[in-house]
């Protein structure tokens, strides 16, 4: 092992013990590989299956695993042909069995930050699809759940607006302004700092994914 997969390992496992003592099922996945079998795993046959806007999920080719699997309801909402099929997909995101997303960023002690444009995937979070699984790099920890808010407003919400191509200030200079523009993708700012109805599981990756 490398210093960095051995630092990586013992933080995920901290990372961990911390999420379950707030009843969130936590698992640790050192390459991407690996993290799209279990995610696959946490998935039963027969289950309708969708996502939020992740690039994670994406890039680890998630999307392409769970269709080859030929047992599960996959539903793509960039598949959707007319803007009244995606507005269908949108909710019946909701009333899904599982629904993958990443984070924004997760703080040490096991709070998961995100920042939502739309609210869809926030929404999400928080009521609706029975089971939410994370799949979250570990280049999104922070040290505490101040830092991981800023990692998500410093980092991850240009990052994000840059992708969007939106006329936002920080695609003016990158850094985040607290704006209010109408198309600002900061309009809901949601943390998940307990889970009693045992909805959510995360699955870190010792990878750098996403923003
Ligand atoms: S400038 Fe606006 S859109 Fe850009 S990161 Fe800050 S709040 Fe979000």
């Amino acid at each position: 092992m490398t210093p960095l997969e051995k630092r990586n390992a013992k933080l995920a496992e901290q990372i961990i013990k911390n999420l379950q003592r707030r009843h969130i099922e936590g698992f640790y996945c050192p390459t991407g590989e690996e993290a799209v079998k279990k995610v696959s795993e946490l998935i039963a046959d027969g289950s309708s299956v969708t996502w939020g806007g992740t690039m994670t999920v994406r890039d680890l080719g998630i999307p392409e695993a769970l269709r080859s699997r030929g047992t599960l309801e996959v539903l793509d909402r960039d598949l959707a042909e007319t803007p009244e099929e995606k507005q269908a997909m949108y909710l019946r995101a909701f009333s899904t069995d599982v629904y993958l997303t990443s984070a924004n960023a997760i703080s040490e002690d096991g709070v998961i930050v995100n920042i939502d444009g739309n609210g869809n995937r926030v929404a999400a979070i928080t009521w609706g699809p029975r089971k939410v699984i994370f799949v979250i790099g570990l280049n999104k920890v922070a040290q505490t759940v101040e830092a991981a808010l800023v990692r998500a407003r410093s980092t991850a919400s240009p990052i994000n607006a840059a992708r969007f191509d939106i006329k936002t200030p920080c695609q003016v200079d990158g850094i985040c302004h607290n704006c209010n523009s109408p198309e600002s993708i900061c309009n809901y700012i949601h943390f998940l700092r307990n889970s009693p109805r045992g909805r959510h599981t995360v699955v870190l990756v010792g990878e750098n994914l996403g923003y």
